[in-house]
């Protein structure tokens, strides 16, 4: 049985004569830079997380570059962060100048470890910036003490975490500005690029409203250099199409996750390999579903990827070890939980309209592998 990583096709499907409407909405209006249906998604994307603004841009990349110019972050100044996400993470803050510091994960969630961030700090330190990996939400409790003890902003990069909570508080409603992507892969996922921003804060939001449109808050008269990063009003259109069902998917990515689990349990599997870990306050919304393999990770993948059964890595290179971060001085061994992490770690399919007959056929092929 063929088993992909991420299949679009029935989600789309359904949606199709909805989706169809919509793109119609637009080009009858002529709203395709933000637009009303943009204005009209901000306002849903707001009360979904729980934050008093949501603010679209053109990427996920974009929304963290937006963020920390929103705080006035660039040369001379150090940004805590994970080496253990996407590119994306670290580029922004290099791309502004300044310099990332890195601080390991924990082994289990493979989240920024909170107690090892305190001793990173400097008087150069002007952000933090936790990703919450996979879905689940880092300690934002213990890291909001430590932002506050020290006055430094905390900016989640939520990419992968659209709905998710920690202690009934959804992610971005949390740190000063929260990120977030519409990459087709993640859970909200447009058709083609873009990403928004939350913040609660009433300054924070007027300059990011004025940086994604090069800086102006009235046209022709630029009170900063911002970018060029405005949503599309098609993907405006198509996002509001999906947003009502991100609930109902994500549920169901849950429940997939659960079915796994139990499934692993049953055939003896979770003593070869590492179960996703949740903490006990979280709501994890599970974007990917990543196990760890402590020996023979790249065998299985092979093997998999034989049966048809679709997998990939996040991530194979922590960014400390990236050739264009080299100049940052780090060298392997620096960051051993990221390492180790990189070597281990393989994600399963979890979108969700995957069957339980297709998980049975990935427990199955990885039971066959095992011997089991
Ligand atoms: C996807 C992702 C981004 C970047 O989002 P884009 O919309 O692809 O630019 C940033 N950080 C993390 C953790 C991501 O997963």
């Amino acid at each position: 049985m063929n088993v992909p990583l991420l299949d679009l096709k029935e989600q789309n499907a359904a949606l199709r004569p909805e989706i169809e409407a919509a793109l119609g909405r637009v080009l009858d209006t002529n709203g395709f830079i933000l637009g009303s249906e943009v204005a009209e998604l901000e306002c849903e994307l707001a009360g979904y997380c729980g934050a008093k603004y949501a603010i679209a841009c053109a990427s996920g990349s974009d929304a963290i570059v937006l963020a920390l110019m929103a705080l006035d972050v660039g040369p001379g100044d150090e940004v805590i962060t994970t080496p253990y996400s996407f590119f994306a993470t670290v580029s922004a803050i290099t791309r502004l100048g300044a310099t990332p510091v890195f601080v390991d994960i924990e082994p289990d969630t493979h989240n920024l470890d909170i107690a090892k961030i305190e001793e990173k700090i400097t008087p150069k330190t002007k952000a933090i910036e936790p990703v919450h990996l996979f879905g689940q939400c880092v300690d934002m409790d213990a890291l909001m003490a430590l932002s506050d003890a020290h006055g430094i902003a905390v900016v989640e990069d939520a990419a992968q975490a659209i709905g998710a909570e920690i202690n009934g508080v959804r992610a971005g409603a949390i740190g000063a500005i929260g990120c977030f992507s519409f990459y087709p892969s993640k859970n909200l996922g447009g058709m083609g690029d873009g990403g928004f921003l939350t913040t609660n804060d009433d300054a924070l939001a007027k300059k990011l409203l004025a940086l994604r449109v090069h800086g102006s808050e009235e046209r022709y008269y630029h009170k900063y250099v911002g970018l060029n990063s405005r949503l599309d009003g098609f993907q405006g259109a198509v996002l509001r199409v999906k947003l009502p069902h991100l609930e109902g998917w994500t549920e169901s990515r849950r429940a997939n996750s659960d079915r796994y689990r139990s499934m692993f349990i049953d055939r003896g599997l979770s003593e070869e390999i590492g179960l996703p870990v949740e903490r006990t306050n979280v709501r994890h919304i599970y974007n990917q579903y990543v196990i760890s393999v402590p020996n023979r990770r790249d065998k299985l993948r092979a093997f998999l990827t034989e049966k048809g059964i679709g997998t990939d890595i996040y991530y194979p290179v922590p960014l400390h070890l990236q050739e264009c971060f080299g100049y940052l001085g780090y060298k392997e061994g620096d960051m051993p939980v990221s390492e180790k992490a990189a070597r281990e770690t393989l994600a399963l399919p979890i979108f969700p309209e995957l069957k339980p007959e297709q998980q049975t056929a990935v427990v199955d092929a990885i039971a066959e592998f095992y011997g089991r």
